[in-house]
């Protein structure tokens, strides 16, 4: 009976809108639109690339914070940040 219910509910909802979110973010970490890979021959560290900007010499993810491995090693939201308001 519930999972009937329940069915009916879904079927009765209008489609979801598409709405525009913004976001506060500290570090690039906290971030959709970035991506992390370990940094080359490190224990445990990592890299954070922006997927939304492109180093203009390798036309790779631009790089926002190298071999971090601790949240002091984080570093802040860089002026370039192409979603930055
Ligand atoms: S630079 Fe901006 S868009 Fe890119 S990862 Fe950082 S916060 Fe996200």
């Amino acid at each position: 009976m519930a999972t009937q219910i329940r069915k009916e509910i879904l079927m009765a909802r209008k489609p979801f809108e598409k709405v525009k979110v913004a976001f506060e973010f500290e570090t690039c970490k906290e971030c959709p639109k970035v991506r992390s890979e370990r940094t080359p021959q490190a224990g445990c560290a990592d890299d954070y690339y922006c997927t939304e900007a492109r180093d203009i010499t390798t036309g790779k993810h631009r790089m926002v914070m190298g071999y971090v491995e601790y949240s002091s090693d984080e570093n802040p939201i860089p002026e370039w940040c192409p979603r930055r308001v």
